[in-house]
């Protein structure tokens, strides 16, 4: 059957227009759900490095400071170490005594300062300040004698911490090689400070809990640290990174650095002094300088983590709806074409309906105008059928009518070619692109094939049931298609005139 629904190709035209509504609401919500994420991504990363970089310029500024304060405590006491050299010229016993009034005087006054003192070639103690001296102090044996007894430098040297021999306290030895006139070794003048003045000025700035500052020798030896550990005093960080690895590249850097004392790690500010040899740093641990970041990032992963559920139920109750409408859509689809060829077919036969026929004739009649082709209509009517119901009953009637369709349906083998039940016991076949002499072959196969059902009807001059047909064939020039149907039912008139189970052909 040729003649297709309109509707029909309306709706594959439609289709394919259409997107895949399920691929494209599962896209969509994965693209929501990628595109957050990765905002989130990019934010946590963004404000990570933002935080590390504040902490880095904090340490880095930590560092300076400390730097600064450093110098000014040392330089305080260089200067008193050399107010201290130039009275070393006169060693009268009334010269010593002023001498040591005034270095009484500076530790007094200078908050930082633990004690001075002068020792001779051997060692030995001359002045300090302090009123007492330890019985026979001989301080030959500290490294800092040692050292300027060695060493023609006239430069400070600051050594590693040591508990004084007067007080028991913690200091730190900074001393000068004193000369006489010629330049051959005098002594050694020493300055000690106090360690706790490192520690009261390391408290001023402000670390977290588990952040640190240290105030250590080039080599690694630390000589003040907070936060203060009586046992570190004197340990090498030579084998940390800053000395093993970044001091030797920059003096003054911030490098995150893993400690070899408790294993923290912290974010470092570190700085070789520029004028003593000596190194401060100062550090947050990454934990603090992370802490807030770290909260935020959770806070705003669970609200991420929240949205993401709601998409994810929405996209769920989407994914269902979405679902659930294309299956109704593919019923109501199924429905439509079911209802359609209800629409179009004939209830009692199968056959195609009239209705069928006369969109179909339209269609094929203007395709035969456009290709100059022949098309065929044939018209058929059971003969005597009202004395058939009359004899045999409408029900008996209603089966000869079925019997009769299917011989006509058997008959019709080409697809193009429409069989129709076309009213009550009439038929009609359209066969489209047929010459005449084709058509009416067929018409007399049709005619044979129902007399040859041998369906007794005595009131029939055959004695069984047979049809009339008319048949109708021309290459269309007119638009009127009813010419097709009018033409060939004149023909089926003749026939029946002729006096039935005849075919009439006309064109
Ligand atoms: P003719 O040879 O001239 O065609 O004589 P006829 O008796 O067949 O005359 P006509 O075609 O006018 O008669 C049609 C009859 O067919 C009328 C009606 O009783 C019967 N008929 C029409 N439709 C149906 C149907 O669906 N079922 C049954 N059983 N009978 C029908
Ligand atoms: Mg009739
Ligand atoms: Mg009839």
């Amino acid at each position: 059957m040729d003649a297709q629904p309109d509707s029909s190709t309306e709706d594959s035209a439609l289709e394919s227009k259409r997107l895949p509504v399920l691929a494209v609401t599962i896209a969509f919500l994965m693209v929501v759900a990628v595109s957050i994420l990765s905002i989130h991504a990019i934010q946590v990363t963004n404000s990570k490095a933002h935080e590390l970089e504040q902490a880095r310029l904090t340490s880095g500024n930590l560092a300076w400071s400390i730097e600064q304060q450093a110098t000014d405590t040392f330089d305080e006491a260089n200067l008193i170490l050399e107010e201290l050299i130039e009275r070393l010229g006169d060693l009268s016993p009334a010269a010593l005594e002023k001498t040591q009034k005034l270095l009484k005087k500076r530790v007094f006054t200078t908050e930082q300062l633990h004690g001075l003192f002068f020792y001779d070639t051997h060692g030995r103690w001359v002045l300090t300040s302090f009123d007492y001296q330890p019985v026979a102090a001989n301080n030959s044996d500290r490294d800092y004698f040692k050292f300027h007894q060695q060493n023609v430098t006239l430069s400070p040297r600051i050594g590693p911490a040591l508990r004084s021999r007067t007080t028991g306290e913690w200091v730190i030895p900074f001393s000068r090689r004193v000369n006489d006139a010629h330049g051959n070794f005098k002594g050694v003048v020493l300055a000690t400070i106090k360690m706790s003045y490192f520690d009261s000025f390391f408290a001023r700035f402000n670390i977290d809990d588990k952040g640190a500052i240290f105030l250590a020798l080039p080599q690694g030896t630390i000589i003040a640290r907070r936060p203060f550990d009586e046992n570190l005093i004197g340990s090498s960080l030579a084998k940390g990174e800053i000395f093993s690895i970044h001091l030797p590249n920059a003096p003054a850097d911030t490098v995150m650095v893993n400690s070899i004392i408790d294993g923290v790690d912290r974010l470092f500010g570190y700085r070789m002094l520029q004028k003593y040899p000596l190194v401060v740093a100062a550090a947050n641990s990454r934990d603090a300088i992370l802490s807030s970041w770290r909260a935020d990032t959770y806070k705003m992963t669970g609200m991420i983590a929240l949205v993401l559920l709601v998409n994810l139920l929405v996209g769920v109750l989407l994914y269902k709806q979405v679902r659930k409408g294309l299956r109704v859509e593919s019923h109501l689809k199924k429905a439509r074409s079911e209802l359609q060829a209800l629409v179009l077919q004939d209830g009692l036969t199968g056959l195609a309906n009239r209705r069928h026929l006369e969109r179909s004739l339209e269609l094929e009649w203007l395709r035969a105008a456009r290709q100059r082709s022949s098309i065929s209509l044939i018209m058929l009517d059971i003969d005597h059928f009202k004395s058939f119901n009359d004899q045999y009953g409408h029900v008996a009637g209603d089966h000869c009518i079925s019997a009769v369709a299917q011989a006509i349906d058997q008959c019709v083998r080409r697809p193009s070619d429409l069989a129709v039940r076309y009213g009550g016991e009439e038929f009609a076949v359209l066969l489209p692109d047929t010459e005449p002499g084709g058509a009416y072959v067929l018409a007399e196969s049709i005619r044979l094939a129902v007399q040859e059902l041998a369906i007794a009807h005595t009131e029939n001059p055959a004695g069984v049931v047979t049809v009339s047909l008319g048949v109708y064939s021309c290459v269309p020039s007119t638009s009127d298609f009813k010419t097709l149907l009018m033409q060939a039912d004149s023909a089926l008139y003749m026939a029946k005139r002729a006096g039935r189970n005849q075919t009439v052909p006309t064109s």
